[in-house]
């Protein structure tokens, strides 16, 4: 008898392309058979009976101990990591940002002190880069070599913004040497005029952060630095897509076949813009960039997403207290940190509201929650699927669970959720990691510091 260490039974398993009956056997981390009847001497066994077995979830947007406008996002790679573990995640890509002045390697060792040895679950780093010159340009080559494949441009922000000639010379240099350029596209100008106009015009509370980044600043600079990539004949991936207007730039690019791509939040599918109105600054909560959008654009992005016009969905999760630290924009919507959490309840979000309700296939919903975030940011195929080589990175998921989700429920070191009250249908019960049960029904049992920092490949276009 072949000797495993543990054995999932009787599950259906999903990947990207189908759903089937079968067991998982697993050795030393890595999925060794899937089959009928799988038995085997002191395995561990798992009964997946009437339960998913999903790939790991990648959420390819996290900004665990990120500094933001004076203070610091409130989870850092612990704490960040444990939520993620508990809601199914099994690796994050977050983004290591350069300090005006800083190597692109200096950016990654700042970022690997805060993660290594903390982490719970697997990591990469996606490094921003925010004062561009020869050196830095000529750096990226050897970036990408050390496992850092992809980079993020910010479009605006005053301080982390790079401007068009950045970012065509950034696009060609990924693409010679098999990296990739994200960017965060809105337009500065559009922005910097209303943040401005408001505030001399006394306009200050949270609803007017929304207000001064409508869609058509994301918009343009969607298109862009798509029309800037397409010159460059380089890959492009828009991080954080919002709303209708880009949507269909994105969709008219990819028409043409353009190497374009695109992930979209939970935030953006599911909550909208009346969410500024709450009362007591608790508009506050929704403080991120680009901000909630009006309703009609959430129904755009779910058929974006299940037509495949959008390829991912990650969380852009960067928590910040309400007390203490949202309100150091009390006085002023501009000085409201930017960001939200979320990095736990991605996946039974979109299972429930998207697969659950019918608006995606449960193929799809691994597919952008797992297989093409793997697939875009070099991990595939040791990640984001189940199949005899990759690693067991794995959630059993009970479909038939009901919960609220609930900030107390939460292992999020913040305190709230945008998602108070939301119900959903199915949630991870196991959270399993290289062969590892790291989660057991919403108890962290894994090991601070088991998260291995991940050398990424060049991206494979979806
Ligand atoms: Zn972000």
């Amino acid at each position: 008898m072949r000797k495993y260490d543990l054995i999932i039974k009787r599950g259906t398993v999903v990947t990207a392309s189908d759903a089937f009956k079968s067991d998982v056997a697993v050795k030393d981390g890595i999925i060794v058979a899937l089959g009928q009847d799988i038995t085997g001497d002191g395995a561990n066994i798992i009964d997946a009976e009437g339960k998913y077995v999903f790939p790991g979830g990648i959420d390819v947007h996290t900004h665990l101990e990120m500094p933001f406008g004076g203070t610091v996002s409130s989870d850092d790679f612990e704490t960040g990591t444990i939520a993620a573990a508990c809601g199914g995640t099994t690796t994050i890509v977050d983004f290591a940002i350069q300090a005006k002045g800083q190597s692109l390697q200096q950016a990654a060792e700042t970022w690997h002190k805060k993660a290594d040895g903390k982490a719970v679950i697997d990591y990469g780093f996606h490094i921003a880069i925010t004062d561009m010159n020869e050196d830095i340009l000529n750096e990226m080559p050897r970036a990408i070599k050390n496992g850092y494949s992809s980079f993020k441009l910010f479009m605006t922000y005053d301080g982390l913004k790079v401007n068009d000639d950045v970012l065509l010379k950034a696009l060609i240099m990924a693409k010679e040497n098999g990296g990739l350029i994200c960017v965060h596209a809105e337009n500065y100008y559009i922005i910097d005029y209303l943040i401005k106009k408001f505030y001399k015009e006394g306009k200050i509370e949270p609803k007017y952060h929304a207000m001064s980044r409508p869609t058509v600043a994301e918009a343009e600079a969607v298109s862009r630095a798509i029309k800037i990539a397409s010159f460059a004949n380089a890959p492009l991936y828009i991080v954080h897509l919002s709303c209708k207007e880009s949507l269909i730039e994105l969709a008219r690019a990819r028409e043409q076949r353009l190497p374009v791509m695109a992930e979209t939040c939970p935030q953006y599918l599911l909550l909208s813009e009346e969410k500024y109105e709450e009362p007591n600054f608790m508009g506050a909560k929704y403080v991120m960039s680009p901000p909630l959008r009006p309703k009609e654009n959430l129904n755009s992005l779910w058929d974006g997403l299940a037509k495949g016009e959008i390829q991912a969905v990650s969380t852009d999760h960067c928590p910040f207290f309400l007390k203490g630290q949202k309100d150091l924009g009390l006085e002023f919507f501009g000085k409201i940190p930017n960001g939200a959490p979320g990095i736990e309840t991605r996946m039974a979000l979109m299972y429930s509201y998207g697969a659950d309700m019918g608006k995606l296939s449960l193929q799809r919903f691994v597919e952008v929650t797992a297989t093409n975030p793997a697939k875009i940011f070099g991990l595939y195929p040791s990640k984001g699927t189940i199949a005899v080589g990759s690693d067991a990175d794995i959630v059993i998921f009970d479909p038939n669970v009901k919960k609220v989700i609930t900030k107390s429920k939460l292992h999020e070191n913040v305190d709230y959720t945008p998602y108070e009250g939301f119900e959903v249908t199915g949630y991870p019960v196991i959270t399993i990691l290289r062969g590892n049960i790291i989660v057991e029904n919403g108890n962290f049992i894994g090991r601070k510091g088991f998260g291995k920092f991940l050398k990424r490949q060049a991206p494979i276009l979806v």
